[in-house]
């Protein structure tokens, strides 16, 4: 089993589970074998400073410090951030991280610009015209946030098509590779890793985010740094859909994944 969790979630995020304390998730990841877990609980930046929603950093950081200490010996805690909407407010999300020095950044974007968070779009009715704008402009957003240079980890690239695809519709990415290729090779040249978000699994996408043929790409244009995150929102989540995502890369070649401490790499083959 993979050993490694960089997404996960605690109740310090304001839709996780109110069980999420970090004693369980903790215990969630020691019971199931995760030896290296990164607690990235949501800081959508426009979300913060619009008041959609609070994130309370420093009993977060309290709170991880003393899970730390408690831990320890068994599991390898690190203090991250799911760091959102980077691209919309750029200079408060650098003040952000310098002032809370995270080990792990994860990078991803659930308000596009102008946008509610795609959780919440009426995906049963939008046209497939006006989705398919929709992803081409939030591809072009990932890519800018890239290029910010604030974020470790390129998280849930295919974040709106979950959505999309849990409303029952279809959606076939062959025909924008030009464009994930942007992203991917932006991401490549940042030093970011690509995520294999295994939320999908659990979310009716029967694999993971991004799909087995944008791992395929990645690989194709030289990319070789995976991170695994669950996306957990409860403690029962922690490490959640492993041995199908561990058979789905081993089947692409895909033999390492990388965990980011304290900004360096470390890897774990499969
Ligand atoms: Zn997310
Ligand atoms: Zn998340």
């Amino acid at each position: 089993m993979i050993p490694y969790d960089a997404h996960a979630h605690s109740l310090f995020s304001y839709d996780a589970d109110p069980a999420a304390t970090l004693d369980a998730v903790c215990e969630s990841a020691i019971a199931k074998g995760i030896t290296h877990l990164a607690l990235t609980d949501h800081y959508d930046v426009n979300a913060v400073l619009d008041g959609i929603y609070t994130y309370d950093v420093s009993a977060a950081k309290t709170a991880v410090e003393e899970a730390k200490e408690k831990y320890g010996n068994l599991l390898t805690l690190s203090w991250g951030i799911e760091l959102g909407s980077a691209t919309q407010y750029p200079e408060e999300a650098e003040a952000f991280l310098k002032k809370y020095k995270f080990e792990t950044v994860v990078g991803s974007t659930h308000y596009m610009t102008g946008c509610d968070d795609f959780a919440y779009w009426d995906m049963k009715n939008i046209s497939h015209e006006d989705f398919t704008e929709a992803w081409l402009l939030y591809l072009a957003e990932l890519t800018r946030m890239c290029e910010l240079g604030h974020s470790d980890i390129l998280a849930h690239i295919t974040y709106p098509v979950r959505y999309f695809i849990r409303a029952g519709r279809q959606f076939d990415l062959s025909f924008c590779r030009d464009e994930l290729a942007d992203l991917l090779t932006t991401a490549i040249d940042h030093g970011m890793l690509l995520e294999v978000n295994t939320s999908g699994y659990r979310q009716g996408m029967g694999g993971p985010l991004p799909e087995a043929s944008v791992i395929a790409l990645y690989k194709d244009l030289g990319g070789r740094l995976l991170s695994i995150g669950s996306d957990a929102h409860t403690p029962t989540d922690i490490g959640a859909n492993y041995k199908e995502a561990e058979d789905l890369l081993r089947s692409l070649g895909m033999n390492k994944i990388a965990f980011i401490q304290n900004h360096s790499i470390l890897t774990h083959t499969i």
